[in-house]
């Protein structure tokens, strides 16, 4: 029997196009399935690289990759999970490759195919709009800009019940991407000297996160003053203008010989180039920001060579977020990661005010509540 809910959904029907709030439908949930009721989602800086096509996700979509909710329903082969658990939906691996097998989800072989395919893997959509039509979904395997979404057991993570969950979403994409950084990928470790390129909600995260394992030099360099206003509230030692100051310069002032660690969370080239030189020798960059495919970048190879830098990517923070979400929450809870200070809650119909407000950098993480 087919049986649906109906959902209301943000659209997004072309590149570049505002968000549209629709009425819709979705099917219950099968196979290990979850349908979960959306209490709040997060606004990443990735829906709107999707939304002007940086990504080739097809359009008509309904995005969205930071929810939070309530387990409406749960299929058939579901082991973990049941109605009513609160969760954290995050993204999408398929726990059969190799990456997957040796514990790297973030590394999934299907990664893309699952997150930006549009679709489940095997091609379906479980929306359709009011007409019957079908609207590209499973966005980060949830499209959760929705008053519900479905996702699959192993992108969907238990959170305790007296967490505050309508602040937890961004913990799925954002937050753990930053903090992930920092704790698994570079594993920063104490009195070493890190830098953050890009204080937005990513490279916040990583700024806490640095200061919870005790780097002590912690620099944060943006061209947003209040931004860097935020990072020294957080933990950043230092902070520089880049559109005032030459960061290579002034970082180098900063450290005598560069930094140990540091992540490029802005997604330009340039600022990736910049960045390397920022480093120390034997130091590590790690690539976070996501420009256009097809982007370059350029730098001397015999200044990485020379001074043993490393430049890496990742994704997602190295996390495996059933274990690394819970861990952030109780840091948070300590108040040793205080990511609520990033955001700011939009109702889910302001969320095209909620986008102006993140591109002009008034915003750092907004969070829709949708219900
Ligand atoms: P954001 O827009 O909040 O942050 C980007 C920051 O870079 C802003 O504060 C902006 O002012 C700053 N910036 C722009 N130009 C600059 C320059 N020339 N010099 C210094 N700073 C500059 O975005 P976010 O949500 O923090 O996401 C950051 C990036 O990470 C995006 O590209 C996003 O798509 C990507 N992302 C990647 C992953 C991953 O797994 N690799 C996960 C989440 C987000
Ligand atoms: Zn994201």
């Amino acid at each position: 029997t087919f049986r649906c809910t109906e959902i209301t959904a943000a659209v997004t029907r072309a590149q570049g196009a505002p968000f549209t709030l629709e009425k819709g439908r979705i099917r219950a949930p099968e196979g290990t399935e979850v349908l979960v009721r959306i209490v709040a989602t997060g606004l990443c800086h990735t829906d709107l690289i999707v939304r002007d096509q940086y990504y080739p996700v097809p359009l008509p979509a309904v995005l969205g990759h930071e929810g939070a909710g309530i387990i409406e329903a749960v299929g058939p082969n579901v082991a973990t999970l049941q109605t009513g658990d609160h969760v954290v939906l995050t993204f999408g691996s398929c726990g059969h490759c190799d990456l997957c097998a040796q514990g790297h989800v973030c590394y999934c072989q299907n990664f893309f195919g699952l997150n930006f395919g549009g679709a489940d893997k095997d091609g379906k959509t479980a929306i359709e709009d009011m007409d019957g039509k079908p609207l590209h979904d499973h966005f980060f395997a949830q499209s959760s800009f929705a008053t519900y979404a479905i996702a699959t057991e192993s992108n969907t993570v238990k959170v305790p019940k007296d967490a505050p969950l309508e602040m937890l979403g961004p913990l799925g994409c954002g937050i753990q991407t930053g903090a992930g950084a920092v704790m698994n990928s570079l594993k920063v470790g104490p009195g070493t000297a890190f830098a953050s390129f890009g204080a937005g909600a990513v490279g916040l995260s990583s700024v806490m996160a640095a200061k919870a394992v005790g780097a002590t030099t912690i620099i944060a360099v943006d061209v947003v003053a209040s931004r860097l206003e935020l990072a020294q509230e957080l933990g950043a030692t230092h902070v520089v203008n880049s559109r005032e100051q030459d960061m290579v310069e002034a970082v180098r002032n900063i450290t005598g010989g560069g930094v140990d660690f540091a992540l490029e969370t802005t997604g330009r080239a340039e600022v990736l180039a910049q960045a390397i030189e920022c480093l120390g020798s034997l130091g590590t960059i790690g690539v976070i920001g996501a420009p256009k495919l097809g982007t370059k970048a350029e730098f001397d190879i015999n200044n990485l060579l020379l001074l043993g830098r490393s430049i890496r990517g990742i994704v997602e923070g190295d996390s495996v977020p059933q274990i690394f979400i819970p861990q952030l929450i109780e840091l948070n809870r300590q108040g040793r990661f205080p990511f609520d200070k990033l955001i700011k809650f939009y109702p889910f119909d302001k969320i095209n005010e909620a986008v102006k407000d993140s591109e002009s950098g008034v915003t750092l993480k907004a969070v829709l509540k949708i219900g």
